[in-house]
């Protein structure tokens, strides 16, 4: 009986592209910032390595039992209002196709069409009618908790190891300017590619990103440097 407005950001092909690129920033800059936070704390190549990898588990797990459990809950819901609304139509056929008429009425039909309309889509399949037409739900855009789990946590790992694969390759003495510098790089990328999918200004979405980035940076790496000194 509720209009709801599904989330289409975690579904379709531009949702899934949003949301990978989302997990990779994530992962870059996380790690990126905790990288740097180490080394400005003077640890050694390998200490910072091992900070990296450990980020990189910790936020892929992390972002996977968030995932898991948002999307869950949103299936649960699905499930539920799937279930009621099977039970409207069987317990009330005629209220649900008045209902559902004045549905298509709303959106522009007349009464005399939106009814046959109605009538046609139930015959045909009732509770698929309802559920895209009332609920909002489609098939293709159900909610899937492991998909959806499996999704972030790879897109974080992926832009995780960018950071660790700098440490590993970028000399000793400038580790934090290396990890730094290739960092808002591939976030200045990322963020465009991110507002480009959106239909938003590249520019826009490549400055906000690298803005957020490089703030996480320095503070990271002035936390760093304090302790590094106080140890
Ligand atoms: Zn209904």
């Amino acid at each position: 009986m509720r209009v709801r407005h599904p989330e289409f950001h975690r579904s379709g092909r531009i949702g899934w592209l949003r949301a990978a690129v989302l997990g990779a920033n994530d992962g870059i800059v996380s790690t990126a910032s905790l990288v740097i936070g180490v080394a400005a704390a003077h640890a050694n190549r390998s200490e910072v390595l091992l900070a990296g990898v450990a980020g990189l588990a910790a936020g892929a797990l992390s972002m996977a039992a968030g995932e898991y459990v948002s999307v869950s809950s949103q299936a649960d819901t699905e499930h539920a209002d799937l279930q009621k609304e099977r039970s409207e139509l069987a317990d009330d056929p005629e209220g649900e196709l008045r209902e559902l008429t004045g549905i298509y009425m709303k959106r522009g039909l007349e009464p005399n069409l939106a009814r046959t309309v109605a009538q046609q889509l139930m015959a045909h399949d009732a509770l698929g009618a309802h559920a895209r037409d009332e609920l909002g739900i489609s098939a293709q855009f159900r909610a899937r908790p492991l998909q959806a789990a499996v999704a972030s946590a790879m897109s974080f790992a992926v832009g995780a190891a960018l950071p660790i694969v700098t440490v590993i390759v970028a000399p000793q003495s400038r580790l934090v300017m290396t990890v730094g510098t290739t960092s808002l790089i591939s976030l200045v990328g990322l963020g465009a590619l991110a507002a480009r999918t959106g239909g938003a200004s590249a520019t826009v979405g490549a400055l906000r990103v690298a803005f957020w980035g490089a703030l996480a940076m320095l503070v990271t790496a002035g936390v760093g440097a304090l302790f590094g000194i106080a140890a």
